[in-house]
């Protein structure tokens, strides 16, 4: 699919929660082949939307569409298929398998982390040369054979996105990519997010701007489960009722 064509629109997209409506209204628009931040205030609504996309929560009312089609109300394991994989604000990793473990059992389901791992242990082993590249453009080859479970914060974080390659989506949802990181790891996963995002859709949310802005080919503001603003990076940076709602701080 060609840079313009839409990969993922959502219409009139809400979610309700016992009449709260955390995510509202909402239009999003992400063409196929870019970088697309989702910012906005804590409670904004951004993970919601992410659980909504990937089918952890169904939609009180709107629709949701990739690649054209109607994906509304599919379940996780419905949608992961079709090529939407994400990484959570929360870490969430094995702390007990090993790094190459980790990287052998995205490989070895199209779906991400799947119980065929648990039939086929023995037969992983064939995706490892694959696992040993993925750890080394994420700078863990010599920690391969460790339990994740011993990384520290920023290293488990590049775990987590050497996993998303392994799974090649077509579409990436990144929940707070950098969260927590000092400088040095926020310029890697920059880096690392830019390999990521060659030849393939990323969304992600991040508070960073420096982050949003080295990035996003769009962003997209999000207030009260309301779309605030949307366009390129520096457009609605210097939209007043962006900079009023969440930018004002920002360097
Ligand atoms: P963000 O990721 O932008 O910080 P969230 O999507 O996590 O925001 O939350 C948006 C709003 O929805 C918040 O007010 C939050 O408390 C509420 N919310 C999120 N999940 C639930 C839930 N499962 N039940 C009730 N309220 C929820
Ligand atoms: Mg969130």
């Amino acid at each position: 699919m060609s840079t313009g064509s839409l990969l993922l629109e959502t219409r009139a997209l809400t979610k309700e929660f016992r009449g709260f409506a955390a995510v509202s209204g909402v239009d999003l628009r992400v063409a196929a082949g870019t970088v697309h931040a989702l910012v906005g205030p804590n409670g904004a609504g951004k993970t919601t939307l992410f659980n909504l996309l990937t089918g952890f929560l169904a939609p009180s009312s709107g629709s949701i569409l990739f690649e054209g089609a109607d994906i509304t109300g599919k379940a996780p394991e419905q949608i992961a298929p079709l090529g939407i994989a994400r990484s959570f604000q929360i870490t969430s990793l094995f702390e007990q398998l090993t790094l190459r473990e980790h990287l052998e059992l995205a490989l070895a389901s199209p779906t991400g982390l799947g119980m065929q791992f648990w039939r086929s242990v023995r037969r992983l082993s064939v995706f490892g040369d694959r696992a040993m590249e993925l750890l080394d453009q994420v700078g863990l080859a010599d920690r391969s054979g460790a339990p994740a479970g011993s990384l520290a914060y920023g290293q488990k974080r590049a775990l987590e996105l050497a996993i998303a390659m392994a799974l090649d989506p077509k579409l990436l949802l990144l929940d707070e990519p950098t969260a927590g990181m000092g400088l040095e790891d926020v310029d890697r996963t920059i880096a690392l997010v830019r390999q990521l995002a060659t030849g393939r859709t990323v969304v992600f949310v991040d508070h960073n701007m420096h982050v949003v802005g080295s990035l996003a080919d769009t962003v997209t503001v999000l207030q009260s489960g309301q779309v605030l603003a949307e366009g390129p990076y520096d457009e609605v940076r210097a939209d007043e009722r962006v900079i009023t709602a969440y930018l004002g701080a920002a360097p």
